[in-house]
């Protein structure tokens, strides 16, 4: 597979404050990484920096082959970049606005102007070219600053957590619509700290913590670890430390945490224990008004890193 990007040992501070650590990860043609964690794990200013707005203290970055450092025009010809702050005018039409970012890369007059309404049409805005992005929903506007950084047809396409505060119509439209451009063959780097979002479209996830990578791989890779786990929350009337101690002591419970009325407990599905805790629940006289299961997933693994929850 070909190397679209190669980060390597990059650093960063902002005065004291050490934004990232010798951070390195390759992207490879046609994939979508998913570049996850908390605020503060340092996904905007590793943006920024292949968005040539910040300059790194220390490392390499090679985009397409070419030091980005050296080759800056050459390299941000062909990215497109969607940042989390919405970069539009507010009072020029939502064609206009496009429009001007696509010409900022050179196009004309006919080519230029398909390319626009290919664009708006890409994200759902086509029957609203000629209003103003001033009465648009976030999520609108959110779809529009797409338009604007995808309408050259960049080769590398980078979005920071486009979908934060936007309604889910608007989200899921985002999400399917870059499916589309990797089936397109756009390469696209996501950030965002929501776990479902990089479960859903990455190809390959980096999962970043106080500017660190602490893991990287495929969601199989990752989850590897915990297959044979499965996860109960049970929300229990007349819950007690006594029943949550003698929860623990059941051999082939792996770990529970209490919050209020509910528990969180850690089974091994290799152990057929279920029935022995909800038994031993309904011997307490207590009274289960709710239950969820899940399988393995990314706050599993983030947490067993950092010792803390991604949304902490
Ligand atoms: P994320 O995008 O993952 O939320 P950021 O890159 O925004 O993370 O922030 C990483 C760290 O850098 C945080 O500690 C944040 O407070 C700090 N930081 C970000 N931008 C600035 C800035 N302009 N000036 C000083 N510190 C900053």
């Amino acid at each position: 597979m070909n190397k679209i990007l190669e980060v390597k040992n990059t650093e960063k501070s902002y005065k004291e404050n050490k934004a990232i650590h010798n951070l390195s990860f390759d992207v490879y043609e046609g994939e979508i990484l998913g570049l996850l964690g908390p605020n503060g794990a340092g996904k905007s200013t590793m943006i920024s920096i292949l968005s040539t707005l910040l300059k790194s203290d220390a490392g390499e970055i090679n985009v397409f082959g070419y030091s980005l450092m050296s080759h800056t025009n050459h390299v941000k010809s062909q990215l497109g970049i969607v940042p989390q702050e919405i970069a539009i005018y507010e009072d020029i039409s939502a064609y206009r606005n496009v429009a001007f970012f696509a010409s900022l890369y050179g196009l004309q007059k006919s080519e230029l102007k398909r390319r626009v309404h290919d664009a708006l049409k890409f994200v759902g805005l086509d029957d609203k070219e000629n209003e103003l992005p001033k009465t648009f929903s976030g999520g609108m506007k959110r779809r529009l600053n797409i338009a604007c950084a995808i309408a050259h047809h960049p080769k590398l396409l980078i979005l920071d957590e486009p979908t934060v505060g936007i309604d889910p119509q608007s989200r899921n439209h985002i999400l399917s619509s870059l499916k589309q451009l990797k089936e397109m063959g756009t390469t696209i780097i996501y950030t965002t700290h929501y776990m479902e979002e990089v479960e859903e479209i990455a190809d390959r996830i980096v999962i970043m913590d106080k500017g660190r990578k602490i893991a990287e791989g495929t969601l199989h890779e990752l989850l590897e670890r915990y297959k044979d786990t499965l996860i109960y929350r049970l929300y229990i009337q007349g819950l007690t430390l006594d029943i949550e101690n003698q929860l623990r002591m059941i051999q082939g419970v792996e770990n529970i945490e209490r919050l209020e009325d509910s528990l969180t407990i850690t089974i091994s599905k290799k152990e057929d224990i279920f029935h022995k805790i909800i038994l031993l629940i309904i011997q307490e006289n207590c009274h289960i008004t709710k239950m969820e299961m899940e399988e393995g997933n990314l706050e599993m693994v983030f947490l067993e890193l950092t010792g803390k929850k991604l949304r902490d």
